[in-house]
């Protein structure tokens, strides 16, 4: 440790020298108060001094005064250095701000001992700025990446974001989230998916600029802030960093796999911004239709899109094709929680080396897909039907198993039966394929004279011709721009006219059987029993 002295008499600071040698200090010596003070503001003065108290220049009492004002950290300890004399005034000493004293001429026991508290009183300081530190590092930053947390972000943006309207600069900000990275985790574990956060969050360092200020905003969730940066320039970052993180590998020598991220870009320039709050939510609602557009891409916010879907009007409603791109990919997503739900039935029966073989299966068919230009949605099919083959294999193979010493031919005839099992099971996941039929044929009447099949009677299918009429009476009872509001009466009139042409008379029948015991509609009973006669006569 070092250690200053400050004594104008030579012989006794040279003994004081010699002696603290001895003990392994780092000694700077010097002759008078001036030259003290001045090596005690230099960088990296020691914070152990022992003052002489009479000096020329400067006295150490005042010596003590300056350094307490000075109020380095860690702290400096001080003793001061008096003569007989001087003992009776110690205690003017001791609230200049010194922490003990020796007299002169010093007993080398004594002062090694008062050095030692010194040293001690140093030391324990400068662990608990060293905790201190730590604490404050761990408030701002995130455990797993190391970069920033949200915390800092909120603390950071207060701060941005007035210059930045201020100054009438710009400032931007990216929301980045990894995509599917569920299912990475599911695949390959926790462990390897926090390697691929930090990697990820190394990556997004390296990408940005200087200036920018990356944070992890929360799970796979990041968010860069780009001061004085609008549009543009953040749109080229993100575009950088999602090239970036598309080409990278993350490999924990056991696995390897890719992950891609969705950026979504909002900046207060572009959008007026007033409040920082919006600057994040504007992000995020980019973030999203980064994300249903197709994942692995950059989408900035722009008012007028979100204003238009606020009312009503899609960008592209006449473009069909659009629209169903658009909700295939809503479907993927649930696909993909369907596979997973899967995944994790058939986890406990199969091995890794299992899960190896789904893992190479699935990469090469991406290799020929891609060599053969397919789409990806294509290719992600064709993936998807990999897995659901490898995990519904896995629990055919535990129904053999546990069926008791089946017969070898028996066995086999199984073992072929097995793809009209699994496209069985397949088609369990088709949910929707029992509504389509309603969808389909909703316009028949049922006469024969509807669209699109002509169909009539009970060739409809029941649930089209319940819609039908369900969804006839709901259009009566509401007033649309198209049709005017109908009353009670009409209602029922115009039921029981169309029975027999666009509805079933026997659903229609039915239906005014329930208007009559459940009070349906206000209508007097004689106009029921009338239209109920009228049904009679058309069947
Ligand atoms: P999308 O493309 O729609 O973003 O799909 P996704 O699977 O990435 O999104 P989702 O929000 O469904 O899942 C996020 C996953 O991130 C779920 C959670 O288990 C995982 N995750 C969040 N924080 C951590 C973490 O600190 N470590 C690990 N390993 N996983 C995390
Ligand atoms: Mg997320
Ligand atoms: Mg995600």
């Amino acid at each position: 440790m070092k250690v200053l002295i400050a004594d104008d008499e030579n012989i006794s600071r040279r003994r004081l020298e010699k002696f603290l040698e001895s003990m392994d200090y780092e000694v700077t010596s010097c002759k008078d108060g001036i030259e003290a003070w001045e090596a005690i503001q230099s960088e990296n003065a020691p914070n152990l001094l022992i003052l002489d108290w009479m000096m020329p220049g400067m006295d150490g009492l005042e010596i003590c005064r300056k350094v307490r004002k000075l109020a380095r950290e860690p702290y400096t300890f001080i003793l001061l250095l008096t003569s007989k004399s001087e003992q009776d005034d110690i205690i003017k000493g001791m609230e200049a701000g010194a922490d003990d004293y020796i007299t002169k001429p010093f007993n080398k026991n004594e002062l090694r001992v008062r050095l030692r508290a010194g040293k001690r009183i140093v030391e324990l300081n400068e662990e608990l700025l060293a905790v201190r530190n730590d604490l404050e590092k761990q408030a701002i930053h995130d455990g797993l990446t190391g970069l920033y947390n949200r915390n800092y972000m909120s603390e950071i943006l207060d701060k941005e974001f007035p210059r930045t309207l201020r100054y009438q600069t710009d400032l931007s900000c990216l929301l980045l989230d990894l995509d599917y990275f569920k299912d990475v985790n599911d695949t390959f574990g926790h462990a390897f998916g926090d390697l691929v956060l930090r990697e990820f969050a190394n990556c997004l360092e390296q990408e940005a600029r200087k200036i920018d200020i990356p944070f992890r905003y929360g799970g796979e969730e990041f968010l860069l802030l780009l001061p004085n940066t609008g549009i543009a320039g953040a749109r080229n970052v993100a575009e950088k960093i999602r090239t970036a993180c598309e080409k990278k590998t993350y490999d924990d020598g056991n696995n390897s796999t890719t992950v891609t991220v969705s950026i979504g870009i909002a900046s207060v320039k572009q959008n007026q911004l007033l409040e920082s709050k919006e600057l994040i939510a504007f992000a995020d609602k980019a973030l999203y239709r980064a994300k249903t557009e197709g994942r692995n891409r950059v989408e900035v916010y722009m008012k007028e899109y979100y204003e238009q879907l606020k009312d009503g009007k899609s960008i592209d409603n006449k473009d069909f094709r659009y629209l169903k791109e658009n909700l295939s990919l809503v479907l993927e997503k649930t696909k993909r929680a369907s596979i997973e739900s899967l995944k994790l039935l058939a986890r406990d029966m199969s091995d890794d080396a299992y899960k190896q073989h789904n893992h190479y299966v699935g990469q090469y068919i991406s290799l020929i897909g891609e060599r053969l230009a397919l789409p990806p949605s294509i290719i992600e099919t064709f993936k998807r039907a990999a897995t659901l083959h490898d995990n519904f294999k896995v629990l055919l193979r535990k129904n053999l198993k546990n069926k008791d010493k089946v017969l070898n031919t028996e066995e086999k005839i199984e073992i072929e039966d097995h793809p009209y099992m699994l496209s069985e099971l397949i088609g369990l996941f088709d949910f929707f394929s029992n509504e389509k039929s309603i969808l389909l044929y909703h316009h028949e009447n049922f006469d024969g004279t509807g669209y699109p099949g002509g169909l009539k009677e009970n060739e409809i299918p029941l649930g089209a011709r319940i819609f039908t009429i369900a969804d006839a009476i709901a259009v009566m009872l509401t007033e649309r721009s198209y049709s005017k509001k109908l009353s009670p009466e009409e209602i029922i009139k115009e039921l029981a006219d169309n029975a027999g042409k666009q509805f079933d008379p026997w659903l229609i029948s039915l239906f005014f059987d329930i208007i009559e015991k459940q009070k349906l509609l206000p209508v007097p009973i004689e106009v029921l029993t009338k239209a109920k006669e009228r049904l009679r006569e058309v069947s």
